[in-house]
């Protein structure tokens, strides 16, 4: 019988770079969780992320990792999942990182439906930067390179995976760790890929959204919410008032490694773990 893992099993050495208080703690935590609890074991889980603060998540899990270019986890997340099925493969990044420089890989990894499951960590701003205003920022967002206020509307990233054919859609806060775990378990468990955006407090530039402003405008969706139902998930992804956390939106439909390796022999199957195992040290030895 194998052993049976804790959180503590997908902890590294690595020391966080993280400044004390961030939320992405709280995704980090919520997700060492949610691979114990859901019986995975490192050896099984492939971990892809982007450039960013969140993009460091890759060195805090221990699995295979691989800590890509800005915007382009998605479809490195997407070939490591053809290249091995048997992986677990999740990718993670930020709001800059998914829904800017990444916006086009987002949107066609969701039409694609590999399984895989996709954490936008979500701050509403650039903190490796230094705070500049980010896809998700809210309109007259003062930074240091929009000093009268940001003029762009913030994108719902939710809501345009939702009309590019997603088949999972799910938002969290970093620090509701209880809701997270279950949602991060539901998303990874789900059979295509799953998207979660989680609220992470940027404490150090972010003074607008931060956990007081969030423990006041978020809300979760309660029973009468039928996440099969496309146009009631839409419809409380744009609610105007508040923030609604929960599972929008699930549906099933084959995915991209089901429609385009039925036909293939084995031969096709390319044995990736070697080079991932290369790359995870050659990313510990740059840290
Ligand atoms: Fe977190 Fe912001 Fe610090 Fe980056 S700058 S580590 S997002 S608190």
């Amino acid at each position: 019988m194998s052993a049976v893992l804790t959180p503590k099993d997908f902890a590294t050495a690595t020391p966080s770079w993280w400044c004390p208080g961030c939320g992405d703690f709280g995704v980090l935590a919520a997700l060492k969780s949610a691979l114990a609890d859901l019986g995975k074991n490192p050896k099984d889980v492939a971990f892809v992320s982007g450039i960013g603060c969140s993009g460091k998540i890759s060195g805090y899990i221990h699995s295979y990792a691989f800590h890509g270019v800005h915007g382009r986890a998605l479809p490195v997340a997407t070939a490591v999942k053809l290249a091995n099925r048997d992986l677990t493969v999740i990718a993670a990044g930020g709001d800059g990182d998914g829904y800017a420089i990444g916006a086009g890989h987002f949107i066609h990894a969701v039409r694609r439906n590999p399984d895989v499951t996709y954490i936008v960590m979500d701050n509403q701003t650039y903190g490796l930067t230094k705070g500049q205003s980010s896809p998700t920022s809210q309109t007259g967002y003062v930074t240091g390179t929009s000093p009268n206020g940001h003029p762009e509307a913030p994108i719902n990233g939710l809501a345009v995976a939702l009309s590019a054919g997603a088949t999972f859609l799910a938002r969290g806060f970093s620090a509701h760790p209880k809701q997270l775990v279950e949602l991060l378990k539901t998303a990874i468990a789900h059979k295509g890929f799953s998207v979660v955006e989680v609220e992470s407090p940027c404490v150090t530039y972010n003074k607008i959204n931060t956990y007081a402003w969030f423990k006041e405008n978020v809300f979760y969706l309660d029973d009468s919410h039928d996440a099969s139902d496309k146009v009631a998930a839409f419809k409380m992804m744009m609610h105007e008032e508040k923030m609604p956390l929960g599972v929008f939106y699930k549906h099933d439909r084959p995915t991209l490694e089901d429609l385009a390796l039925k036909d293939q022999t084995p031969v096709a199957k390319v044995e990736l773990n070697g080079d991932l195992r290369r790359f995870a040290s050659i990313q510990e030895a740059y840290r």
